[in-house]
């Protein structure tokens, strides 16, 4: 509790450091560790946790190597440890290599920079510095040699093997290699520009570039919209067989098997099924609803709220338009096949994605329906969906999050497109603190949504290569993605 007190909270992906996690955080940790000490009150720390949080999303993939850590010094119980690891001024950075032993203070960083980027370029000098006890979960970070590649090629044992070309002072390859570290069937190294005998080899006239070799094949370009990190990253990811380790075994055929008796159907990833839709409103309506023997007083407004928008939405095979004057439910969902039939939500195993995917293709489909027609006020179908998580939801950890999230920044939205944006937002917000968890299906990974090969112009840099979202074309994406027209119908009943 106190820890969660101060300027992070667990779903910021930071460690949160208290007098009792002291020795099980920063003593002979497997993850080097980078520890700001900061005090709640101190307006530099309050002006400085954007970036830390930003920067814990950005390294999310580096965790088993390297990982962020927070101590609020402002709450009376941490202070003995900030005064143990000599703190005076706040926000002050430590640098705690991998293994570190019970005498060991952390190095300090004098002068950090303030940004995300020159923050992790940091990080990846300071993993440098390791000699004897390099993280173990950290691959190689120095540039390959030709007899290397050659001689991990001539083994053919890689399934994948990326080769990020680059100059000296570039740090794109380090930072691919490390986005990659938590998955396997690839390897990716970086190959310097003065490596020449390679370069002339792949006729590499890029740097950066990425060159990629399947096993049996040849290295053949990365074909990306931008030669920087977040592009490489994304596509490496996605390559088929490429998944998390530690969670299930790649499948060898194009279908996915759901070890259930239920039949796989085959289905476009980049669609939006109405089966999938039906399946919620079936599921919300039918289970989580009906499972309130009373629905009375800000739970029936919830409901009410719910049929009500719902019920604008004209092509839903549905007859809606019932009126709930009674503290009872009536039966609104005659006209609703029975049963769930996931498509786009269906996963690798019965206990992934399902329902909760269809909750927020139903909520993204309504906003965007709600800009459409103009049907309802700005905030209408936020209300409902926020509303309908406090009163319904059956995680109830998924609707804390989500209620947080709303408290913290939905009254601001006052444009209907502007709805449609604060739900894609909030909906990468949780997909970022998800990857990598138990509840993610290792077929369907966590992704900051949607990927370039979905929507390129989506995507672009700033300054210094970095990713920068082009949201008037995530807007015009979304328009499209969840329009009337692009809704899939097949495996209807
Ligand atoms: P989902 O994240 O469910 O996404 C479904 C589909 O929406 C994707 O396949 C994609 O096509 C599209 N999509 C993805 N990102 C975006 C975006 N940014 N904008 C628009 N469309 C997008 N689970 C937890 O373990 N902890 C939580 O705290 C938690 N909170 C939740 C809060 C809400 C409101 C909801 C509805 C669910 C929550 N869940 C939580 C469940 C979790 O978010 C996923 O729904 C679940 O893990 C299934 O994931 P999925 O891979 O099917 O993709």
């Amino acid at each position: 509790l106190a820890a969660e007190a101060g300027l992070y909270s667990s779903a910021d992906q930071v460690v949160l450091l208290t007098p009792d996690t002291v020795a099980s955080v920063l003593r002979n940790n497997s993850a080097a560790l980078l520890v700001e000490f900061y005090a709640s009150w101190c307006g530099h720390c309050v002006a400085f946790s954007p970036v830390w949080k930003a920067l814990a999303r950005d390294t999310r993939e580096w965790k088993p190597a390297v990982d962020l850590v927070a101590i609020d010094c402002a709450f009376e119980e941490n202070s003995r440890v900030c005064r143990d690891f000599g703190i005076a001024g706040y926000p002050s950075l430590k640098f705690f290599p991998a293994h570190s032993g019970s005498d060991s203070k952390g190095s300090d960083i004098k002068g950090f920079p303030r940004d995300v980027l020159g923050l992790r370029h940091l990080i990846i000098r300071k993993i440098e510095e390791h000699h004897d006890s390099w993280p173990p979960a950290c691959p190689p970070l120095e540039a390959a040699s030709k007899a290397e590649i050659d001689s991990t090629v001539q083994t053919n044992s890689m399934e994948y093997l990326a080769l990020v070309f680059e100059t000296e002072d570039s740090y794109v390859g380090r930072e691919v290699t490390l986005d990659l570290l938590q998955f396997s069937n690839i390897t990716v190294r970086r190959v310097l520009k003065s490596e020449r005998e390679l370069v002339s080899e792949l006729e590499v006239t890029d740097f950066p570039s990425c060159y990629l070799r399947r096993r049996d094949s040849n290295f053949t370009r990365l074909h990306v919209l931008n030669e920087a990190r977040t592009f490489y990253s994304y596509a490496l990811q996605r390559l088929p067989g490429v998944v998390r380790s530690g969670k299930s075994k790649p499948v060898t055929s194009d279908l996915l098997q759901n070890g259930t008796q239920v039949q796989w159907r085959p289905f476009d990833r980049s669609g939006v099924y109405m089966s999938d839709l039906e399946s919620a409103l079936h599921y919300s309506l039918r289970v989580e609803v009906a499972a309130r023997s009373v629905i009375a007083g800000p739970a029936l407004d919830a409901l009410r709220s719910y049929i009500s928008v719902l019920a604008k939405v004209n092509f839903f095979s549905l007859s809606l338009s019932l009126s709930l004057s009674h503290e009872r439910t009536l039966d609104p969902t005659a006209a609703l096949p029975r049963g769930v039939r996931w498509v786009g939500c269906q996963g690798s195993r019965p206990h992934f994605r399902g329902y909760p995917c269809s909750v927020w293709t139903l909520f993204h489909l309504l906003t965007v329906q709600a800009l459409e027609t103009g049907s309802s006020g700005p905030l209408e179908v936020l209300w409902t969906m926020r509303r309908y998580m406090h009163n319904f939801f059956g995680c109830r950890y998924c609707a804390t999050h989500f209620e947080q999230m709303a408290e913290e920044n939905m009254d601001s939205v006052t444009m209907l497109s502007e709805a449609v944006i604060w739900l894609w937002a909030r909906h990468n917000q949780v997909n970022n603190r998800l990857a990598g968890d138990l509840s993610e299906d290792p077929h369907f990974p966590k992704i900051q949504w949607p990927p370039p090969d979905q929507c390129r112009e989506c995507h672009g840099v700033k300054g210094g290569g970095e990713h920068a979202w082009n949201q008037a074309q995530v807007l015009a994406f979304l328009r499209s993605h969840y329009s009337a027209q692009h809704l899939n119908m097949t495996y209807l009943e």
